[in-house]
């Protein structure tokens, strides 16, 4: 599932292309994909506006176009948006195909989970599930001090809260495990748990993975792509996500795998206390 650093890659290489294009006709081979609003179709919404610029909150992607409109798109599993400068026939999992008076933008998804909302721009800032994510854990407002705040008083273990788009926005199981890591904590503590340092700690550390991961264009286990069809390549440089019972980078000591919140959790029983 594409996470922030994937999400962020999609962002920049698509506006690359789209950035100030009309969009000119839309066409729909599973019309579940989009959501118009209160009643107006998608297409009837979107077709004929311009693309202003493209931004990210969190995993989701917020395709900024004029008259005050945004489209939310969250890519889930196995969305995927990709950027063709010529006409270019839909495939199987082709769902949207946004023709633009210069290219097209296909959306894609394998498993169809993903999802692209047409929305007035300011009920997307003050009335929609994006109000409620967690802050930005690359902006300067995210400090070890939010982060502690953002924990409250939860029993939850480190794992689980860190996975909480409420807490935090942007995370998910790869680029978590890999925090935990790199922040040497266990992520099966609770975060009620945590010193002073621990807290500095795992602050940096995440802002340095997510930071990372972008800096590779993201990680491609499976389906991930960015706009223009490349993969990333942050896998070549993952510490635990997806190594259990290999030996840990650091140590040599075999890596664990345990199930925490839902999800399978990667971690070095040396590395991490
Ligand atoms: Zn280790």
């Amino acid at each position: 599932m594409p996470e922030l650093p994937e999400v962020e890659t999609i962002r920049r290489t698509l506006a690359e292309h789209v950035t100030e294009l009309k969009i000119e006709e839309i066409r729909l081979f599973w019309p579940s994909a989009v959501i118009g609003w209160e009643g107006r179709s998608f297409e009837a919404m979107v077709t004929g506006r311009r693309i202003q610029t493209i931004d990210r909150r969190g995993k989701y992607l917020l395709i900024r176009l004029d008259e005050d409109l945004t489209l939310i798109a969250h890519m889930r599993m196995t969305g995927r948006l990709n950027y063709y400068v010529d006409h270019q026939e839909p495939e199987k999992h082709t769902h949207v195909v946004f023709r633009l008076e210069q290219g097209e933008v296909h959306f894609s998804d394998v498993r169809k989970f993903g999802r692209i909302q047409a929305i007035p721009t300011p009920l997307c800032i003050s009335g929609s599930t994006l109000c409620k994510l967690g802050p930005e854990p690359l902006e300067l407002e995210f400090t070890p001090e939010v982060l502690k705040e953002r924990f409250g008083k939860k029993k939850l273990p480190l794992k689980a809260a860190l996975l909480d788009q409420h807490v935090l926005a942007g995370l998910g199981n790869i680029y978590v495990d890999e925090s935990l890591f790199k922040a040497g904590i266990t992520p099966t503590r609770g975060v009620d748990s945590l010193s002073e340092e621990e807290v500095f700690n795992l602050h940096q550390a995440i802002q340095s993975v997510l930071q990372a991961g972008i800096d590779a264009q993201g990680t491609s286990f499976r389906d991930y792509r960015d706009a223009n069809g490349e993969k990333g390549s942050f896998e070549r440089e993952l510490q635990v996500y997806g190594r259990s019972g290999e030996p840990c980078k650091v140590c040599g000591q075999t890596l664990e795998r345990l199930r925490l919140a839902g999800r399978t959790t990667v971690y070095c029983t040396r590395c991490q206390k």
